[in-house]
């Protein structure tokens, strides 16, 4: 009688909740459920009857597809009462096991082992349902209305997985659809698709004149026609700042990958109007390729081979798209293993600098040098620095070597200033060397640790490494030069060259590219750029050094043209420490 009243208080308890719950005996049939279960099965409330199997109740809900989104392979086999052998059809993505597929599973296999999962309704509701076993035999399924949170939690997946700037996909869901495309090659040995980047050229530039505002609105723009170009079932995310990736369904083959790329370049063609503004903005892509299929490691490798064929896009003025190939393949194989041999070398100090005299035209004094980094043994060097330097650049690498550089430039300068007080070197500094790692520590430190005067090491930068990065590198220039360090420009007039960025910049030199000089004998225009630059730049205090004289001409119209300093073969090559000591110390050259 007591355990009666405990019983009916019990269920009359659960009749009050404000969650669905429906309770099954030992055979898992319906023994209860609630007022809230009925309001929740709205019309489908008519399947629920006191001693149905749950089995039957699922697999009517499912066919009459009331309650449950139609599931008809796993509930025929429910109502077949097979279901400890039921083959559950999972849906095309692994990642997509809907509640229904769930309880289905967990039926089959486990005969209702508890188990929590999250439901759709045909009516929209989110639900948890929580099922539990009784001790004393059978099981009580609670359902919990999370719909409110359901809508946040997407909300919040939404903004974390999307870019705010142009509502596109960001890296992490285009990661996350890239590894799912995988998934479905591995299952289907015919499947390819497309990893295409999108690179806005000059995009700092159109930043720098616009404004971020507006540079943002030329984004979206973006965003929205390449929207137009993509079927619905490809994906297209902004990856980062000017960066595009778009997934492509169905390439079969180069020609395919070739296609998208001309309608994007067709989309992209026409100017692009800022809205309110009359501002129409003509822009330009570089766009590289990579094909997955079954073969392709990891999502990873794909972006990184797509971004590989990009640069080469990028290098190559003519043509704006390139496919990763086997020729790049084999390339990249071959700078993987520089990348382990330089690295190794790094840690081991197999480089050094040479030192190449940069030269006073009025007075010939040597003035300074120019450290540039070798591998290998004296006189035979193991790879050119134009190939291993971009390998560093292109990964962490760059920051030990630029390290490397300065210590080395400052162990020398130690020895050579007791007799030469004005001598100076100039280390190159790569744009990589601006990010994280804090060059004006390590340049304070070597300064510190060597006791140098801080007019003996200079910095070489180009225009590029300010362009991508200016307020990076304009703070950390304006600390080296509260230093004293001084800072030259080097290659100048093969950058971007924006004389605005020339004003700003807290520069001492100018250091004319030599590509200009080798053209001055053929080039009247070379011959006034060297004029025009020199003149321009001693009018904002900056002194001149041309780059690469190797004839005697050269020589005599640089001087013409007014510049400071020559630095090339005429004069000397790059010297190993040793002799360029000698020369450190004398101050002279013997030039023939
Ligand atoms: P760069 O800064 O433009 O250096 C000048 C390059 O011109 C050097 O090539 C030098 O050997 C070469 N050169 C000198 N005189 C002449 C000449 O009369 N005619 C011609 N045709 N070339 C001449 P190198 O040593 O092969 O260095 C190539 C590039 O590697 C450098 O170009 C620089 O960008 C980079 N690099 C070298 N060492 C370092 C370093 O320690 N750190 C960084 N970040 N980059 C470095
Ligand atoms: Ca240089
Ligand atoms: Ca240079």
């Amino acid at each position: 009688m007591q355990a009666g009243q405990g019983l009916n208080a019990l269920l009359s308890a659960i009749d009050s909740l404000p969650d669905a719950v429906l309770v099954l005996d030992s055979n898992d049939r319906v023994s209860h459920y609630n007022a809230a279960l009925v309001t929740l099965y709205g019309d489908a409330a008519r399947f629920l009857a006191i001693g149905k199997t749950f089995a039957d109740l699922i697999s009517e809900l499912a066919v009459s597809g009331q309650r449950y989104r139609a599931l008809p392979e796993s509930a025929n086999a429910l109502r077949d009462g097979k279901r400890r052998r039921v083959a559950v059809a999972l849906p095309d993505d692994n990642n997509d096991i809907s509640g229904t597929t769930q309880i289905v599973r967990s039926l089959a296999l486990h005969a209702l082992a508890p188990c929590d999962y999250e439901e759709l309704t045909a009516e929209g509701r989110w639900l948890h349902v929580a099922t539990r076993q009784v001790p004393q035999g059978g099981h009580i399924i609670i359902h919990h209305d999370i719909t409110i949170w359901k809508a946040r939690e997407l909300q919040l997946e939404h903004t974390v997985l999307h870019d705010p700037e142009t509502g596109l996909p960001n890296r992490t869901l285009f990661m996350d659809r890239l590894a799912q495309e995988l998934r479905r090659c591995a299952r289907d040995r015919d499947r390819k698709f497309g990893v295409v980047l999108i690179d806005v050229d000059r995009f700092r530039i159109i930043n720098q004149d616009l404004g971020p505002e507006k540079a943002s609105a030329v984004l979206a723009a973006v965003a929205r026609r390449l929207e137009r170009v993509g079927r619905p079932s490809d994906t297209v995310a902004h990856l980062e700042g000017d960066a595009f990736g778009c997934l492509i369904d169905g390439v079969l083959d180069e020609r395919d990958a070739y296609d998208f790329a001309r309608r994007v370049n067709q989309a992209l063609g026409e100017p692009i109007r800022i809205d309110t503004q009359d501002i129409e903005i003509k822009i330009s892509i570089t766009i590289g390729i990579a094909i997955g299929n079954r073969l392709a490691s990891s999502g990873g490798d794909l972006v990184r081979d797509a971004s590989i064929a990009l640069s080469r896009a990028k290098d190559d003025p003519g043509t704006k798209v390139a496919i990763f190939d086997s020729v790049m393949q084999n390339t990249t194989l071959t700078r993987y293993r520089l990348d382990t041999r330089l690295r190794q070398a790094i840690r081991r100090k197999e480089l050094r600098l040479a030192y190449q005299p940069i030269v006073e035209i009025e007075t010939f004094r040597v003035a300074g040098f120019e450290g540039l980094a070798r591998w290998g043994r004296e006189g035979v060097d193991a790879v050119t620095p134009t190939i291993f330097v971009e390998v560093a650049e292109q990964s962490d690498l760059i920051v030990p070597l630029g390290r490397l550089a300065l210590e080395s430039a400052a162990r020398e300068l130690t020895t050579w200033i007791e007799h030469n007080p004005d001598i100076f070197v100039t280390v190159n500094i790569s744009p990589r060397q601006f990010d994280e790692h804090d060059l004006v520590k390590d340049l304070k430190n070597v300064i510190e640790d060597f006791s140098l005067p801080r007019e003996s090491l200079h910095l070489e930068i180009t225009e590029s490494t300010v362009v991508e990065n200016p307020e990076k590198v304009a703070e950390a220039l304006a600390e080296l030069k509260r230093l004293g360090v001084r800072i030259c420009i080097d290659d100048f007039g093969t950058g971007y060259s924006s004389l605005h960025l020339l004003q700003a910049m807290p520069y001492d030199v100018l250091k004319i590219d030599r590509s200009f000089i080798s053209t001055l004998d053929s080039s009247p225009r070379s011959q006034i750029i060297v004029e025009t630059i020199t003149e321009m730049a001693h009018r904002i205090g900056m002194r001149v050094v041309a780059e690469g004289i190797e004839r005697h001409d050269q020589l005599a119209m640089i001087r013409r043209a007014g510049c400071d300093f020559a630095q090339g073969c005429l004069f000397a090559p790059a010297l190993e420490a040793e002799e360029a000591a000698r020369v450190a110390i004398s101050g002279r050259l013997e030039v023939g």
